[in-house]
């Protein structure tokens, strides 16, 4: 089995030569750099398994690295995981609108970041379940090849987006919290809050267009997903 790429952009030299320690320990292929255009440059070369990206960088900062990597079709699907300080608290939230898989804050132990990123890579690879095709109207789902269709057309989703989505149908129209959510869909081990579901879940109405109005909100408890012949 070949080991697991990280790439981790952190400008403080300390902190990158820690995690690149602790991940090469860890049995993962770590590889860093001090900022963001460097990164992406050599994202365009190599494609790691996992990203870990400081918010504070010199130059572009961190969620505008995260942004090109999500707004790019190549490697949009490697899950993020961004690093903040406590001070930058709004930041973290920015952070997954921005389309950040996951965040972290510093100070961290590294022992937490590695579960978190096991976490992260295991969500990768959702394990598979009975049905590997789901239809309904003209929003199919192909569990399979993560392929989300809207009236034939392909959508791209983010892997969180993606889990979110077969949360949804999978749970058979039953009302899911935002715990149950945060459960499925980050793993047990992610302490998160509800804000974190809301704001990928608005994300994920919106890119399914017409077909978003399916996914209900039901107040001060979560979400129901009503797939119906063809929406409004
Ligand atoms: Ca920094």
């Amino acid at each position: 089995m070949s080991s697991e790429k990280i790439l981790i952009v952190e400008d403080e030299l300390d902190i990158l030569n820690l995690l690149l320690y602790t991940f090469e320990n860890e049995g993962f292929e770590p590889y860093g750099f001090e900022d963001g255009e460097q990164a992406l440059e050599s994202l365009e070369k190599k494609a790691p398994d996992m990203i870990l990206l400081d918010l504070m960088l010199p130059g572009m900062d961190g969620l505008e690295v995260c942004r090109r990597i999500k707004s790019k079709s190549k490697t949009k699907d490697i899950p993020v995981l961004m690093l903040t300080a406590k001070s930058e608290v709004d930041d973290r939230i920015t952070g997954l609108e921005h389309g950040a898989d996951d965040y972290l804050t510093k100070p961290f132990s590294p022992r937490e970041l590695v579960l978190r990123v096991q976490g992260l890579l295991r969500r990768g690879h959702p394990v598979q379940e009975e049905e590997p095709y789901w239809e309904s109207g003209g929003l199919s789902v192909d569990f399979a090849s993560f392929q989300v269709k809207l009236d034939g057309r392909e959508i791209p989703l983010t892997t969180t987006e993606f889990n979110l989505l077969s949360a949804m149908i999978r749970s058979n129209g039953r009302v899911l919290n935002r715990e149950q959510l945060l459960d499925q869909v980050w793993g047990y081990d992610f302490v998160g809050y509800a804000r974190t579901v809301d704001t990928h879940m608005h994300r994920l109405r919106h890119k399914l267009d017409r077909y978003g109005e399916w996914i209900e909100t039901v107040r001060g408890i979560g979400y129901r997903f009503k797939a119906q012949a063809s929406p409004s």
